[in-house]
C-alpha cells in the first residue's frame, strides 16, 4: 500500500486506518518535536500531489481487508491540508463507507476559505496549537515565514463557526518552552475564545527533530492538563502496533511503520507475536547492516528509525 497504513490503535480515535495524501515530510512547519525529523519539503503551496482516485482505490482495498475500523484518519507524513484534493478525498471516502473520518492537521491553513470548505465534511478535525504568541510559535513550530499566528487563530475561530462536527485541539507540551503556567494560561485564553469541543495534551514521547527537545516533568504535564482542562495525558499511553497488511514480509512491515514514525523496541516485538526475541533481533540487525534502519536512544528507550539514504 502506498497511501494507507495501519490500522493503529489511537487513544483519541480507537482503531484508526491512516491515509497519507502527501509526499514524505511536506509541511509548512518544521516543529522542533517532529518525529519525522526536520521538514525537507518546506512549502505553503497546496498541490494535487496524487490523483484522489488512486487514494480512494487503495482505501477501498484496505477496507475490504479489515472491517473493524473506528476511524479513517487523514494524516500526512507532513501537513495533509497541503493536499489540494483533500475535499474530493473526504467526499470520495464518504461514498464508499460510513466509517467516520478524522483529519489531523497543524491548523495553519485554516485561515483559507478553500481549506475550511474542504474540511467541512470530516467528522472530526484535530488541529494543533502549541504557542500563544508569534515569538514562541516560531521557536516551537518554526513555520514558513509568511504564517502569522494571529491569522491562524482567527482561521480556527472562523472554522469553529462554520463547522458542525467535532473540533478537537492538541497541545504538544515541550519542556522549558510551553510547560510553564503563564504560557499555558495564555494558551487557555485562546482555547476559550475558539471553543474547541475537546482539548488533549501530548508530550514528545518519540525521538524529536531536535536533540534538545525534552519531555516535561510529570508534575508539569499534570499542571498543563489542569490549566488547559485537557482530556488526558497520552504520555502514559503504551501503544502496541498492528499492521493491516499481514501479507507483507517482516522487513516490509518494519519499513511501513518507521517511514511514518520511530518505532520503540518493544513495539517491534509486539509486531511479530509469531517470532521470538532472538529472531526479531536478527531481522533488525540485518536491516541495520543493509542501511535501511538505525537505532537511537531517546528518553532511555531504544527506537528504530528509517534511514533517509536507504
Ligand atoms: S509535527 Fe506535524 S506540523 Fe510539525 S513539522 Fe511535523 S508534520 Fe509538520
Amino acid at each position: 500500500m502506498k497511501y494507507i497504513f495501519g490500522p493503529v490503535p489511537s487513544r483519541r480515535l480507537g482503531r484508526s486506518l491512516g491515509i497519507s495524501p502527501i509526499p514524505p515530510k511536506t509541511c509548512n512547519f518544521s516543529c522542533v518535536y517532529c518525529q519525522l525529523g526536520r521538514t525537507s519539503n518546506f512549502t505553503n503551496t497546496r498541490e494535487m500531489f496524487y490523483p484522489p482516485e488512486e487514494l480512494l482505490e487503495e482505501a477501498k482495498e484496505a477496507l475490504k481487508q479489515d472491517k473493524e475500523i473506528d476511524f479513517i484518519t487523514i494524516v500526512g507524513d507532513g501537513e495533509p491540508t497541503l493536499y489540494a484534493g483533500l475535499g474530493e478525498l473526504i467526499i470520495g471516502i464518504k461514498k464508499i463507507t460510513s466509517i467516520p473520518i478524522a483529519v489531523i492537521t497543524n491548523g495553519a491553513l485554516l485561515y483559507r476559505k478553500d481549506v475550511r470548505t474542504d474540511l467541512l465534511k470530516a467528522d472530526v478535525v484535530l488541529p494543533t496549537l502549541d504557542a500563544p504568541n508569534q515569538q514562541l510559535f516560531k521557536i516551537i513550530n518554526r513555520p514558513r515565514k509568511e504564517l502569522d499566528l494571529n491569522k491562524i487563530i482567527e482561521g480556527m475561530r472562523s472554522f469553529k463557526e462554520e463547522y458542525t462536527n467535532q473540533l478537537w485541539l492538541e497541545v504538544m507540551i515541550v519542556k522549558d518552552k510551553n510547560d510553564n503556567p503563564e504560557i499555558l494560561t495564555q494558551i487557555k485564553k485562546i482555547i476559550d475564545k475558539i471553543g474547541f469541543d475537546k482539548v488533549f495534551i501530548n508530550a514528545p514521547i518519540r525521538p524529536p527533530a531536535e536533540k534538545w527537545v525534552e519531555i516535561p516533568s510529570l508534575e508539569n504535564l499534570q499542571n498543563a492538563k489542569e490549566i488547559l482542562e485537557a482530556e488526558d495525558i497520552s504520555h502514559y499511553e503504551e501503544v502496541l502496533i498492528e499492521n493491516v497488511d499481514k501479507k507483507s514480509d517482516s522487513e516490509q512491515r518494519i519499513i511501513e511503520i518507521t517511514q511514518r514514525h520511530p518505532l520503540r523496541e518493544e513495539q517491534v516485538y509486539s509486531l511479530f507475536p509469531e517470532l521470538n526475541k532472538k529472531e526479531i533481533d536478527r531481522i533488525l540487525n540485518k536491516m541495520e547492516e543493509k542501511g535501511i534502519i538505525y537505532s537511537v536512544v531517546y528518553n532511555e528507550k531504544i527506537f528504530w528509525k528509517i534511514s533517509k539514504n536507504r
